[in-house]
């Protein structure tokens, strides 16, 4: 017993040593520790996009404003186009955009793959203009782009994956145990909060996907100095719980407005990525790499 149970946490060592390493930002350079792979995070992500947008359709709370998702899907299909052309094998990726009518919650989200949400509480609260929505949703999509989710779900899985082997080392079923160590990775990995210096990469990046795609990047500044006010009173979702302010957030996106200006003032017409209307539906996750099955 006492080696079965020895056995199972080498085991569990090893499948977290094994995936672990040291990866470099494909867009800023900057080194990031990333033991769970893009393409589980992306395998897990349309898992967790349908569970956590189910809820919303089934109470009609989803893209019901045909206004609003037309609004919010056309700028989406202008910042697609540049964040392909940063990372090209991101054409293969099944983007996406939802609108949840919540008008409590400030909040917007681009999964690891390019599955995003935009929650109509950011329209209640800050009243953003196109160029503003643009800094948003390019702001969200930079984060993936970046890999962060993948980032955030290596330390959801460090974290639990520690709690895991003191489970087993007590003598928990590793079956059990195992479930609650991957079972809400990829939920968690865009409701864990990112680091000041994840923000600092999805604020420079996002400023140029918004640029790129004919946005006014000085709506970078105003949209976080509406988001500032705001969100003091905004309830849940708090834009800010998943998106730590750096320091001098405004002064840094303003420092960067004169380099990003001739992107926007390039008089060149705009691609558009066409997403495609489909409904929610869960599909069956089959991939090899995830790092273990929940069930
Ligand atoms: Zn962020």
């Amino acid at each position: 017993m006492r080696m079965r149970r020895f056995a199972a946490t080498v085991a569990v060592a090893a499948a977290i040593a094994g995936l672990s390493g040291c990866q470099t930002n494909p867009v800023t350079g900057r080194s990031q520790l990333i033991f769970v792979s893009e393409d589980s995070a992306i395998a897990q992500s349309k898992q967790a996009y349908v569970q956590m947008l189910q809820p919303f359709a089934k109470a009609g709370k989803l893209d019901n404003d045909p206004a609003v998702t037309a609004r919010i899907v056309a700028i989406t299909e202008r910042l697609i186009p540049p964040a392909i052309a940063y990372r090209p094998e991101t054409k293969d990726w099944e983007w996406s955009v939802k609108v949840i009518d919540d008008p409590k919650t400030v909040n917007a989200w681009c999964m690891a793959g390019g599955k995003m949400a935009f929650y109509t509480g950011l329209i209640v609260a800050l009243k953003p203009t196109d160029d503003e929505i643009a800094q948003v949703m390019g702001h969200e999509i930079a984060h993936a782009l970046s890999k962060h989710q993948a980032e955030k779900m290596s330390q959801a899985m460090a974290t639990q994956g520690a709690a895991l082997g003191a489970s087993i080392f007590l003598g928990s079923k590793y079956g059990a145990a195992a479930g609650v160590a991957t079972m809400a990775a990829a939920q968690v990995a865009i409701t864990l909060p990112n680091s000041r210096a994840a923000e600092t990469e999805a604020d420079r990046i996002g400023i140029e996907l918004a640029a790129r795609a004919g946005y006014d990047p000085r709506a970078a500044v105003t949209l976080w100095q509406k988001m500032g006010k705001a969100t003091g009173s905004a309830g849940k979702g708090d834009f800010f719980s998943t998106h730590p302010a750096p320091e001098r957030r405004q002064e840094r996106l303003a420092e960067l407005v004169p380099q990003m200006l001739p992107f926007f003032e390039d008089p060149r017409p705009r691609p558009v990525f066409k997403l495609r209307t489909q409904p929610l539906a869960a599909r069956p996750v089959s991939d090899p790499a995830r790092v273990a099955d929940a069930r």
